[in-house]
């Protein structure tokens, strides 16, 4: 891994190569995002379907008006509170934008991440990032260094440290009065409620036109992810949610302990629960959750976990982060 400064950065972007830089949600491979070469380049090194359109990353408002055709009042409402920050908005695009950027969409999706360090990288070069999360297509997004070794150990980087949020941000179309979130992400659905002061609709994957890529393969790592969902939160029945072939934690060990390399995840205040096993605690509540998923995953990875058993108690939430969390470990499972 070959750690470089802001200036080196912005050279190679320059010139039509990849950098990693770090954003609040996780580390991005980031290429010039308005050169179709150097963005193809993020697709090789990702191994990325070309279907699966990428968010480009502005530094500026100026920078967002010259990628876009029109600005509703709602994508304005919601720039005004979130942005910098992890959210990204959908537009129709420009003439000015690749088509390799958005797979052929008339639309394109745009953020403006909250990272110093990259935000002056991004007005240095004076256009626009494409920046996928800094993983091989498929797997656990990086949030650190070590991750990211595994992920992209040929490609230059910015150093981070750990990224804030750790989850990706939330995909929002606002172009019409009725605002959908495409992808659930590090801003909280009620958030965006509260700023338009109205509900938004959620699409559900498979239904997902409008996002193409919430349809590949996501965040899974190199061991099978198995969820132990609650029989019961908030009075409602959620077990065996996404059709787990185990309903305690208790059987799953059973049957898999002695036969795989096992460890089990869960909320850092049921721990406990499990003394004697391996055990990698996620933290409590749904932002630590967040914040330590992806690393947690590469983590059992790297123990070489052949079964990672989730146990989703205190981790399912409808509150703050709870659905984004529990989205992206469904995803993680599949
Ligand atoms: P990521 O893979 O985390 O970089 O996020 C990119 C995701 O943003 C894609 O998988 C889509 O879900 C979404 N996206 C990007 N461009 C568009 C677009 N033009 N319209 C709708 N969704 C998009
Ligand atoms: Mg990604």
């Amino acid at each position: 891994m070959r750690i470089v400064q802001k200036e080196e950065a912005v050279m190679l972007l320059k010139q039509g190569d990849l950098v990693v830089l770090p954003t609040e949600t996780v580390y991005g491979l980031a290429a010039d995002g308005l050169n179709t070469d150097a963005v193809k380049k993020i697709f090789t090194a990702k191994g990325r379907p070309f279907g699966n359109p990428l968010i480009l990353h502005v530094s500026s408002l100026e920078m967002l008006e010259r990628l876009v055709k029109d600005i509703s009042i709602q994508s304005k409402i919601l720039m005004q509170l979130f942005w910098p920050g992890p959210l990204t908005l959908v537009f129709n695009r420009s003439e000015l934008v690749p088509d390799i950027v958005t797979a052929g969409l008339d639309t394109v999706c745009v953020r403006m991440p909250k990272q110093d360090s990259t935000l002056a990288i991004i007005e240095a070069l004076g256009k626009p990032l494409a920046a996928p999360s800094a993983n091989k297509s498929g797997r656990p997004s990086p949030t650190n260094l070590a991750d990211l070794e595994k992920e992209m150990p040929e490609i230059a980087v910015i150093d981070g440290g750990q990224t804030e949020l750790g989850i990706e941000s939330t995909v929002v179309d606002a172009r019409e009065k009725d605002v959908k979130i495409l992808r659930l992400g590090s801003l909280e659905v009620e958030k965006i409620e509260a700023a338009l002061d109205e509900k938004v609709i959620l699409i559900e994957k498979d239904s997902r036109a409008k996002s193409p890529g919430q349809n590949f393969k996501h965040y899974s790592p190199n061991a099978e992810v198995i969820l132990i969902w609650p029989w019961e939160t908030f009075g409602e029945k959620v077990s065996n949610e996404n059709g787990s072939r185990y309903t305690t934690v208790e059987e799953a060990i059973a049957d898999l302990y002695d036969r795989f390399k096992c460890g089990i995840i869960c909320d850092s205040s049921r721990e406990t629960l499990y003394l004697g096993y391996d055990v990698l605690p996620l933290g409590i509540g749904s932002i630590e959750h967040a914040k330590n998923l992806f690393a947690t995953l590469h983590k059992a990875e790297d123990l070489a976990w052949e079964k990672i058993i989730v146990d989703m108690s205190k981790i399912y939430s409808k509150e703050a982060l709870g659905p984004t969390v529990v989205e992206r470990l469904k995803r993680s499972a599949e």
